[in-house]
C-alpha cells in the first residue's frame, strides 16, 4: 500500500503524474524512444520544453517581458545567480531574512554587493512573517522566502514598495494565484510543488538583465539560457518533462484558483485540530501560518515516539519537523489528497483526546 506522504521534497505527485512518466520512461508516447534517451534537441523534447515555458506563464498570468528558464544547481544556485546577475558592485540589495533559506541567500548575496537585512523574525525564532518595515527605495531588489518550508510561515501579502521583488518560491509555487507584478525574479526548486528533484524553474524579468558590468561565466548568466532557451548545454530533460505533466494535471484541475482552495481546506483541517486539542501546539504565527507546511509542537516531548508510531501505524510518512525546528511538520502539496490529511487528524484527534490536560 502506499504511503501517504507528508515530506516537504522531493515531494508527493499526482498518481496520474506518476503513471504518466512512468509510461514516459518506458516509451515516449509517438516516439518509440524513452523520455530518457531522447535527444534534447528532438522534435519531442523542443516541444516539451516549449509548453513547459509557456504553460507556467499561462498560469501565473505573466507577460513576454518575462522568461521561463528549467536551470540545474537547486534553488540553492540561485542564492548566487541572483545577485551575480544583477546587483552591481557599489548596489544595494534587500533580503528578508525570515529563516534558513533566506540566510543562505543573504551570504550569498554578500558576495556580490552589499545586503541590508531589511526585517527578521530571528529573534523570534522565525516564527512570524515581519510586517511594520520600511523598505528603502534605492535597493536594486528586495528578497522574500515566499514559504518558509522550514518554520511553515508564509507571506500572504507582498511587501508594499516600489522596489522589484525576487522571490523565492520553492515551496509554494503553483500552490494559489499571487500578483507577481511587482517581481522582476521568482525560482522554485521542482522537488516540492512543481516536479521531481533535477531542475529549478527560474522565471526572469528580461529587463533586468544586462544591467550590470560584471563578467559572469557563460553558465551562470542568465542571458545564456534565456537566448537559447534553456538549451544552450543539455537541459535535465525527465525532470522537465514531468514538470510539465505536473503542470498540465493543475491545468486540467482548474488551475491556482482550485488549487488554493483545496490548499486551504487542507491546512484548515489540519490547524483546527492543532489549535482544538492542548496537546499541541503550531510553531509558526497564526497570522502566517503556512498552507504548504503545517509545523507543530507535542506540548509533552515525551510522548513523540508514541505520536510518531500511531502515525507510522497508518502509514503515514516523513511527519517529523526539521532537525533544527524539531516537532511535527506535515507538507501538504497541491498532489497530497484531502482524505490523507483526514488520516493524519484522525491519527491528531485520537491523540488530542487520550493525552487532554497531561501537557
Ligand atoms: N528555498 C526553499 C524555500 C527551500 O525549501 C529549499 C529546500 N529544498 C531551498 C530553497 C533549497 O533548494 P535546493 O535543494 O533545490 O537547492
Amino acid at each position: 500500500m502506499k504511503k501517504h506522504n507528508f515530506s516537504s521534497g522531493p515531494a508527493i505527485l499526482p498518481e496520474a503524474v506518476f503513471a504518466e512518466a512512468a509510461q514516459a520512461v518506458k516509451a515516449l508516447p509517438g516516439e518509440g524512444l524513452s523520455i530518457l534517451e531522447i535527444s534534447h534537441r528532438s522534435k519531442a523534447f523542443t516541444q516539451i520544453l516549449e509548453e513547459a515555458c509557456r504553460l507556467p506563464k499561462e498560469l501565473l498570468g505573466l507577460g513576454d517581458e518575462y522568461e521561463v528558464l528549467y536551470l540545474t544547481g537547486g534553488a540553492s544556485s540561485q542564492f548566487f545567480m541572483v545577485p551575480m546577475n544583477i546587483l552591481g558592485e557599489g548596489e544595494r540589495a534587500g533580503y528578508i531574512d525570515t529563516g534558513a533559506w533566506s540566510v543562505k541567500a543573504i551570504k550569498e548575496a554578500q558576495l556580490f554587493g552589499s545586503v541590508e537585512v531589511v526585517a527578521s523574525s530571528k529573534a523570534d525564532r522565525f516564527s512570524y512573517i515581519p510586517k511594520d518595515y520600511t523598505v528603502p527605495g534605492d535597493l536594486k531588489y528586495l528578497h522574500l522566502t515566499s514559504n518558509n518550508t522550514i518554520y511553515g510561515t508564509q507571506f500572504h501579502e507582498w511587501p508594499e514598495t516600489e522596489v522589484t521583488l525576487v522571490g523565492d518560491m520553492s515551496s509554494d509555487i503553483f500552490s494559489r494565484p499571487v500578483s507577481l507584478e511587482g517581481f522582476g525574479i521568482i525560482y522554485a526548486g521542482a522537488q516540492k510543488n512543481l516536479g521531481p528533484a533535477g531542475t529549478t524553474m527560474v522565471i526572469v524579468r528580461k529587463d533586468l538583465l544586462g544591467t550590470i558590468e560584471r563578467a559572469i561565466p557563460t553558465m551562470l548568466d542568465y542571458r545564456t539560457h534565456v537566448k537559447k532557451h534553456s538549451s544552450f548545454n543539455t537541459p535535465p530533460v525527465f525532470p522537465i518533462y514531468v514538470s510539465l505533466l505536473n503542470i498540465r494535471w493543475i491545468i486540467a484541475q482548474g488551475g491556482l484558483e482550485e488549487m488554493a482552495r483545496r490548499n486551504q481546506r487542507k491546512a484548515d483541517l489540519v490547524y483546527e485540530v492543532i489549535d482544538h486539542y492542548d496537546i499541541f501546539s503550531g510553531v509558526a504565527a497564526k497570522a502566517d501560518r503556512s498552507l504548504m507546511n503545517a509545523t507543530f509542537f507535542l506540548n509533552d516531548d515525551t510522548l513523540e515516539q508514541a505520536f510518531l508510531a500511531q502515525c507510522t501505524a497508518v502509514n503515514i510518512s516523513t511527519i517529523k519537523g526539521h532537525r533544527s525546528v524539531g516537532g511535527f511538520r506535515a507538507s501538504m502539496y497541491n498532489a497530497m489528497p484531502y482524505e490523507s490529511v483526514e488520516i493524519l487528524v484522525d491519527v491528531m484527534q485520537k491523540f488530542g483526546k487520550k493525552y487532554a490536560g497531561k501537557a
